[in-house]
């Protein structure tokens, strides 16, 4: 069987001082332990030569495939507010882009390799830990419908990495539409390297915003393209609540995907506080905080992209504040439009935002599980067979799907019941459903295309690495990674990882 993977290498093409030519480090025992055929084959690639020992080599980097770029690529970047102006790829190389079934370029990259000019005294390596993380989360957001970089596959070095204590170390393979991130712009611009900057942009246009290249003014337009997809981004985020935990500007993606899933994880509770990063002491990427985040980092760019967006400095200056002007409304619209849904509503009444977020203000008071909530919500609208259905129309539970059922029903009466307000609440919520169309029942089957019945629990999240790390056994994992690829259908027999996890007394932290 022999791997075949058709490269095609836009970012090398680019002036060298982009990026490092350097070969990945071999590790002593490349075992494959997690291969996704799916991914593999809506990139072309043949699943089963990945498989291959030859396959295998080249996801532990202990073979370059012809064709691969192989490079690190620059970037800079504000680290929890302080600017760097030397980072980039220390423990990742850019193996090449391939165009997959549906036309789009992609990036192929390994995570883990070995150490590049940019290692700044790291060891260039992965922990199997949170390489198995990135998968299940990162696939998780991709069946969620949240853009998002990919994981192709987990590899095992059989070599340890030394964090505080040896761990088993793994490369990914990550596929991303780009890893131009923030930072790469910023790159540039501290160095005063404008002609380096127009040639970033230039390629982050042709791959990300082509319709810019047309307009009056491309630069502008790309900022305006990024602003977008970052506003959207971080609205689909709220929606699920998500915690990305490290959105320093070398995280933050030209092409609006989520990207490095370091300490990032899901609220249980919903509290727009919530902070989930052990390093992040001052709270500055806590939940509530990541549409202001998103903004500032959007700044950053505006402000590394001033040489290109105006004929002076004056003219530059507006453009920029007009292009980060455009974010508000679009977050808002976001994110405002998808409360509304997640309360059933699709059509735009006044009174709509204010009745999803006094919603949200019954969660916060309550300390409500925020995942579950909003899904039992859909069986208090009208009740149907794959929820609370059974229960609330009384009819006899007959099968094991039905009991099931009944259980989650349930369980939405006894999590209402402790919602204080919520009665009086329903009243007016229930009112309001009737003018949607299909009424109640309408809203209940939209309520659960929106609303994740599954999402990565943290508890069920750290049960599945401590198996596979501690245990090698993968059997958790894959089941979780299951559940997860089909978030808004509640299948029978998995109602344990609907359940927020037993109250402990102790925050959830995160140490990635
Ligand atoms: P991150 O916090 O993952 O966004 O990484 C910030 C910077 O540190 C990036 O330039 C990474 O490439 C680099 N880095 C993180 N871990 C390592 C490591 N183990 N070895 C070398 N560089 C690393
Ligand atoms: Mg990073
Ligand atoms: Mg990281």
């Amino acid at each position: 069987m022999s791997l075949t993977l058709p490269f095609r290498n836009s970012y090398a093409e680019l002036p060298d001082r982009f990026f490092a030519r350097v070969r990945p480090t071999p590790v002593e025992a490349p075992r494959l332990v997690q291969l996704n055929e799916a991914l593999a084959v809506e990139l072309g690639l043949d699943p089963a030569a990945l498989r291959s020992p030859e396959g295998v080599e080249v996801l532990a980097g202990n073979r370059v495939p012809e064709g691969a770029a192989s490079i690190a690529l620059a970037y800079a970047g504000h680290q929890f507010g302080h600017f760097v102006p030397q980072l980039g790829d220390g423990r990742a190389l850019l193996l090449g882009e391939v165009v997959g079934r549906d036309g789009q370029r992609r990036d192929i990259q390994l995570k883990g390799s070995g150490p590049t000019p940019y290692s700044r005294g790291g060891d260039g390596r992965a922990a199997l830990g949170p390489v198995l993380r990135e998968y299940l989360v990162s696939e998780a957001m991709a069946a969620l419908g949240i853009p998002t970089t990919r994981a192709l596959a987990a590899v095992t070095t059989g070599e340890p990495v030394f964090r505080e204590t040896p761990l088993p170390g793994a490369v990914l393979a990550r596929v991303a539409a780009s890893h131009i991130r923030v930072g790469t712009f910023q790159f540039f611009a501290a160095r005063r390297d404008v002609e380096g900057l127009r040639a970033l942009a230039d390629h982050a246009i042709a791959r990300h915003d082509p319709a810019a290249a047309g307009a009056p003014n491309p630069y502008r337009a790309l900022l305006d393209g990024v602003a977008a997809r970052q506003a959207e981004l971080v609205a689909r985020w709220l929606l699920v609540g998500f915690v990305h935990g490290v959105m320093n500007t070398d995280n933050s993606s030209i092409s609006g995907e989520t990207i490095d899933y370091g300490p990032c994880a899901f609220l249980d509770a919903y509290d727009p506080d919530t902070v989930f990063s052990s390093i992040d002491r001052g709270g500055r990427y806590a939940y509530g905080n990541q549409p202001q985040i998103a903004l500032w980092n959007l700044a950053m760019l505006a402000g590394a992209l001033l040489p290109l967006l105006g004929e002076d400095d004056e003219a530059a200056q507006a453009s920029g504040r007009a292009a980060l002007d455009g974010f508000g409304p679009r977050f808002e619209a976001a994110y405002h439009g998808g409360l509304c849904r997640k309360i059933g509503l699709a059509m735009e009444r006044e009174g709509d935002l204010a009745l999803a977020q006094d919603f949200l203000g019954l969660l916060a008071e309550a300390g409500a599980d925020f995942t579950l909530s909003f899904r039992h919500l859909a069986g208090m609208a009208a009740p149907d067979a794959t929820d609370s259905g059974m229960e609330a129309s009384g009819a006899v539970a007959c099968d094991a799907q039905a009991r099931g059922a009944q259980q989650v029903g349930q369980g939405a009466r006894a999590l209402f019941s402790g919602l204080p307000g919520f009665d009086a609440w329903a009243v007016r919520w229930r009112q309001r459903l009737e003018d949607e169309p299909g009424g109640a029942a309408g809203a209940a089957d939209r309520m659960r295309q929106v609303n994740p019945a599954y999402i990565p629990r943290n508890h069920l999240v750290e049960a599945a690495l401590t198996a596979a790390v501690q245990g090698g056994d993968y059997a958790p994992f894959e089941e979780l990674l299951g559940v997860l690829s089909h978030p808004f259908e509640e299948r029978p027999g998995l109602e344990r990882f609907t359940q927020p996890p037993a109250p402990s007394g102790v925050a959830y932290r995160t140490f990635c």
